[in-house]
């Protein structure tokens, strides 16, 4: 199944499910909870992000080589962040640059983000897809000067800004996706292809990821576990980085999955 989430024409948010032919038939209903796929062709004036997060996990440097380009040991214990539900952006949405708290070193990573279906603790990893509901593209979107140098020593600073995590375009089930460390991943920054790599390549697979931040500790239907990036950040880019600006498109791409395209824009001035 491919579930997406649409508004229609009277600025209702519903979910879909999106059929072979691209079209959809509106779902009556909540995914996480009793729903039916109804007969009726969904009017979609605009796609959101494929859920409404209930918290966002974030894991850092769980891909071998973009932990090497960072100039980073290969962490022995997955490295949890986490991100607000402030940030969640809609496929086609804007990334805004921070003015206001302006930060001058926007990046991109793409990541395959893993929604939780049902309530779950202490999860064993033969057991942890059973409580996946689906799989979606994000751009974990971190303003490096704010996450590194003025962060205070851990990095939520400068990845918790309005705008910073696109999701979507749809969230595909596990039983089209069973290998979830099997897709390739990319980025593509206006239109030059940056990030180029698979997920096989993640420190900590998805069934080790769900077992550790299960540990002791619910994760409540609508979790959402962002599982790092592959090399080719622009904060590792030769000879210099290579920032977001505005007036840029970034593209998630993940195979089975498809394409996140976000355009970037500066924060407009509050009154
Ligand atoms: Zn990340």
């Amino acid at each position: 199944m491919k579930f997406i989430r649409y508004q229609d024409s009277n600025g209702r948010a519903h979910y879909g499910a999106e059929q072979p032919d691209g079209s959809a038939l509106r779902i009556d209903g909540d995914i996480f909870r009793m729903h039916r796929v109804t007969a009726e062709p969904a009017e979609i004036v605009k796609r959101l992000a494929p859920v409404v997060p209930a918290q966002i996990l974030g894991v850092g440097l769980n891909y071998r080589h973009h932990a090497q380009e960072s100039k980073m040991n290969v962490p022995e214990v997955p490295v949890l962040f986490v991100k607000g539900i402030n940030t969640v952006q809609h496929p086609g949405d804007p990334i805004l640059i921070p003015t206001h708290l302006p930060s001058a070193e926007v990046d991109y990573e793409c990541e395959l983000a893993v929604v939780i279906g049902k309530a779950c603790k202490n999860v064993s990893r033969e057991r942890a897809l059973d409580y996946v509901l689906g799989f979606t593209c994000a751009n974990d979107v971190s303003a490096r000067d704010w996450q590194i140098r003025r962060g205070g020593g851990q990095w939520c600073r400068g990845k918790f800004f309005d705008t910073f995590c696109p999701l979507g375009p749809r969230l595909v089930t596990p039983d089209e996706i069973p290998g979830p460390n099997l897709l390739k991943i990319a980025t593509h920054l206006n239109g030059e292809t940056v990030q180029d790599w698979t997920t096989s390549d993640m420190i900590f697979d998805v069934p080790a990821l769900i077992e550790f931040l299960s540990g002791s500790t619910t994760l409540v239907p609508g979790t959402v576990i962002l599982t790092g990036t592959p090399h080719g950040v622009g904060m590792a880019a030769k000879p210099t980085p290579r920032w977001l600006k505005p007036g840029d498109e970034v593209t998630i791409e993940i195979e089975g999955i498809g394409r996140l395209t976000n355009p970037v824009a500066l924060e407009p001035a509050s009154a």
